[in-house]
């Protein structure tokens, strides 16, 4: 596969300190070495999901990324979280999902957990023990949150539930799912009816069905719990009884959006270093494809595309590092983000002609893998209808402000001075 940018561009200088930098350096490294060979294998065995990859980069602590160091974690921040998915997306779609599904409901935890909860949960994903899932989608309800039919029922010290969720990233490799579930009567708003519980993989009466592979991201898993009256303790509850849309949005904003930002950012680099690889290697008349000004002017727009992309994928990530408000840059860099790819993804597709239909030629495998950057974390409409809301200057919770606001918003560190 063709090298994608190898330093970070002079245009990240403004997001990125030394750190960041040396972070790149280590996840281009150990994408060469452990991701690419794998990379093929994954591909050629899409019912396989792959768990090696996974442990890989659990053994680095990149699961962590964002937990504080307290907790075991590298409390590295936003923006090196970015990096990271970013960086392992340009050689393995799949394997950078595996990564992002994680990092969401790590940051449910950081928010909503309580410190107890933080220390029983977090120092599992830091040593690398320990996969998460988000677990949000369902049949019925799709997209629609509001519409979640799981229901949790109080029995004593515990909690029961039942119900489906669907798309579920990490299914078969996470440990405990943070499920959110409807705990209030028929007519309760939505803001208040529904609660997020950490439902171990073990649980009694919890089913994940064989994986089914999808048109893409080979090797993640992205499947279905089946959870018939799972007896969760009361323990399990992250944050308050009715905050589960809060738990669901916020974690969907501030963390689903940018990660997938970073998946497509890092299948549209790879598109790109394959396409002008592709057409300087192709002879015709004197020279080769890249010589002729009709397809020039395509790569060009690609450029463009990717330059942007690029930009607006780790300034959100800046902004949310800095404290400051920034819900619709998260958003609007997940949104075009996908949509820029996926228009380069096809453009790239005819500009390779009849080979970009070769079974066996990458381009198919980043064609494929940016569908799957369309429907998670809102798709295409929602992003507009979001967008939308802070055009008209709608009201509408700040996540991003909020998290400025109040660094913890569960139980304080009773530690702390
Ligand atoms: C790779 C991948 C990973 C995923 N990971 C997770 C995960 O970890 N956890 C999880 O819970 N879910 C996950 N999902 C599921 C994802 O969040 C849903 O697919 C998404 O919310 C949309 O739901 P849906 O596919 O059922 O589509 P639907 O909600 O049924 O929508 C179908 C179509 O209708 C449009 N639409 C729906 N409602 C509206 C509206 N109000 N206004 C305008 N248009 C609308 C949608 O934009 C879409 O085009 C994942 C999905 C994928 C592909």
């Amino acid at each position: 596969m063709p090298a994608t940018t190898a330093t970070p561009p002079p245009a990240l200088r403004p997001y990125l300190a030394a750190r960041h930098e040396l972070l790149w350096h280590e996840a281009d490294a150990f994408a060469a070495e452990h991701i690419a060979p794998r990379a093929v294998r994954m591909e050629a065995a899409p019912g396989r999901v792959e768990s090696k990859v996974a442990d890989l980069m659990a053994a680095r602590g990149w699961f962590a990324v964002t937990v504080p160091a307290a907790f075991g974690g590298l409390g590295a921040g936003n923006v090196a979280k970015t990096v990271l998915i970013h960086r392992i997306a340009c050689v393995s779609a799949a394997a950078a999902a595996i990564l992002q599904a994680t990092l969401i409901p790590v940051g449910a935890l950081l928010h909503f957990a309580t410190y107890e909860q933080k220390g029983r949960w977090l120092p599992g994903v830091a040593d690398g023990s320990l996969l998460l899932s988000i677990a949000v989608t369902e049949p019925t309800a799709g997209g629609h949150i509001g519409g979640i039919e799981t229901t949790a029922e109080k029995a004593g010290n515990h909690w029961l539930i039942t119900g489906s969720k669907i798309h579920i990233g990490n299914s078969h490799l996470a440990g405990a799912h943070l499920v959110i579930a409807r705990t209030a009567e028929a007519g309760v708003r939505t803001s208040q009816a529904l609660t997020a519980f950490m439902v171990e993989s073990d649980r009694h009466g919890l089913c994940v069905p064989a994986h089914r592979p999808g048109l893409g991201l080979h090797g993640f898993s992205a499947g279905r719990l089946d959870l018939d009256h799972v007896r969760v303790p009361v323990d399990n509850v992250i944050g308050e009884i009715g905050q589960g849309l809060s738990v669901a949005q916020s974690s969907s904003i501030l963390y689903g959006r940018p990660n997938l930002a970073a998946v497509s950012l890092g299948i549209h680099e790879a598109v790109a270093a394959t396409t002008t690889s592709y057409l300087k290697a192709r002879p015709r008349y004197r020279g080769a494809l890249s010589d002729l000004p009709v397809l020039r002017d395509r790569v060009g727009d690609m450029e463009a595309r990717l330059r942007a992309a690029r930009i607006l994928a780790y300034q959100a990530v800046h902004l949310l590092d800095q404290g400051l408000s920034c819900d619709a840059d998260l958003i609007n860099a997940k949104y075009l983000g996908h949509q820029w790819a996926m228009k380069s993804a096809q453009d790239a597709m005819e500009l390779h002609g009849a080979h970009a239909l070769d079974r066996e030629y990458l381009l198919q495998r980043l064609w494929r893998d940016i569908q799957h950057t369309h429907p998670p974390a809102g798709t295409g409409e929602v992003q507009r209808i979001r967008l939308s809301d802070a055009a008209f200057d709608d009201d509408h919770i700040q996540w991003s402000e909020r998290l400025a606001a109040e660094t913890a918003w569960a139980q304080p560190d009773p530690t702390a001075a």
